[in-house]
């Protein structure tokens, strides 16, 4: 079967990937000049399915609502007349409860996990190298910011998930190089949980998938998705037809607007964040796992010897512009931790768009057209759910039983 994907980010080059190991013809179009350029350029890298929440929590309304005029918010609300994102917020709203939560977690989590163990499997069988980093720490500032984190212990607990509480003494133990101006009143830290630099492994990914036959087409928009006696027969690029056997869809936010072509709605909505790498200074001491600022709700990653510094969740505004005082959040946060380890006046800045649900997972798998598939709307999780998302699409287009169940994580759950 030929299967055209569209859109080269961590989603489109891992599902080619195992399209092609399944025996398909694939044809990835992406409209950039190469893969991962766009939201999978900039993240924070973080896999952590121990930790993986949905946006959507009980305290979040609230917490949205006293960010509203701080200037250093890691959360905004920038509200706009778009309908889209009204249904969106009113979505979102709805599923702000603990009931919810639980599920939409769970459904996240059983996807995360998944998503490690094939990432695992491909690095052993390919050797690919892309800066991983084990373990994942969170940083809390305040007694207040630890007491907050109760509720994720407790589901840390109900779900197995390893995890050890540090006393400032043991967080500074496991990051030597933590400024002691700076307040610390505990650390959690999940062993099992990683990072890694995503477009470094979906680069390397895309040589793999192109050497065993994968065709990469670049430069070139697909403008929409053609269909043949109500099945998908193809895409339209530049008013000409390429024809395929089935199509998936993985362009992120832009999934959207072809779906819509369809008569298929999507609430995926972007949700702007931004993040800044640095190199560090010879001699310094950076971070020796990825760590999370709960206060800032900031990640910052060790690359080889550059800092990703990453986080604000920014709502509302879908123009792709550096904001200042996000940016400046992003060094504070970094040079409050590690002062004078890298020149942060030299930080490159980087903003993206997550292509986010209101509930928290994203839409895997058929549509109510026979021949177009989906995989997208991963919001702040791509990276981590790429492998896991990719695996159950290429096992659903194949015919095939994905190996976890699909409760929760396609589009039926919005009809
Ligand atoms: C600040 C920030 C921090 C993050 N941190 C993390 C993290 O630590 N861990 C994690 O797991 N995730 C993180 N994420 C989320 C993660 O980056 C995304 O979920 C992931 O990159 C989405 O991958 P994608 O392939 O769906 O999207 P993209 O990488 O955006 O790829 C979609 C591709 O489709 C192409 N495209 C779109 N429309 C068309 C068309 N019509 N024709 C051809 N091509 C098209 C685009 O050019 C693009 O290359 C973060 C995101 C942000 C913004």
């Amino acid at each position: 079967m030929h299967v055209i994907v569209v859109g080269g980010g961590i989603i489109g080059v891992t599902s080619a990937y195992y399209l092609r190991q399944q025996g398909h013809e694939v044809t990835v179009i992406e409209r950039r000049s190469g893969v991962a350029q766009e939201t999978s350029f900039g993240n924070a890298g973080v896999i952590a399915p121990g930790y993986v929440t949905p946006w959507a929590s009980p305290g979040m309304p609230r917490k949205v609502l006293s960010y509203l005029f701080k200037a250093e918010a890691p959360v905004l609300f920038r509200p706009n007349a778009n309908p889209a994102l009204w249904r969106w917020l009113a979505r979102w709203f709805s599923q702000c409860n603990l009931a919810d939560f639980r599920i939409n977690r769970g459904r996240m989590q059983r996807l995360a996990l998944y998503s490690r163990d094939q990432l695992h499997a491909l690095r052993d069988a390919l050797s690919i190298e892309y800066e991983r980093g084990q373990g994942y720490l969170q940083l809390f500032r305040s007694e207040r910011d630890l007491a907050l984190s109760a509720p994720v212990r407790t589901m840390l607990d109900e779900s197995g998930i390893r995890y050890e509480l540090l006393d400032p003494q043991r967080v500074r133990e496991r990051e030597p190089g933590l400024s002691p101006s700076t307040p610390l009143a505990a650390g959690l830290f999940l062993p099992d949980d990683e990072s890694g630099n995503c477009p470094m492994f979906a680069r390397r990914l895309r040589q793999i998938a192109e050497d065993d036959g994968v065709r990469f087409v670049f430069g070139q928009q697909v403008e929409r998705i053609v269909f043949e006696s109500g099945r998908a027969s193809g895409v339209l690029v530049k008013d000409q037809k390429m024809p395929a056997d089935a199509v998936l869809v993985a362009a992120a936010c832009d999934s959207v607007s072809l779906l819509r072509q369809c008569g298929i709605r999507a609430p995926i909505y972007p949700v702007k964040g931004y993040s800044a790498t640095v190199t560090l200074d010879p001699g310094a001491i950076g971070p020796q796992h990825a760590l999370m600022d709960e206060a800032y709700k900031t990640a910052i990653t060790p690359f080889g010897n550059r800092l990703r510094v990453a986080g604000t969740a920014e709502i509302g505004d879908a123009q792709l512009t550096l904001r200042d005082a996000a940016l400046r959040t992003l060094v504070r946060v970094a040079s409050d931790w590690f002062p004078g380890a890298a020149r942060y006046n030299e930080a490159q800045f980087w903003v993206g768009a997550r292509p986010m649900l209101p509930d928290g997972p994203p839409l895997l798998g058929p549509t109510s057209r026979p021949g177009l598939f989906l995989n997208a709307g991963h919001g702040s999780n791509g990276w981590a759910m790429a492998c896991g998302s990719a695996k159950v699409l290429a096992d659903l287009i194949s015919g095939r039983e994905p190996e976890i169940s699909m409760d929760g994580l396609t589009l039926a759950r919005y009809h």
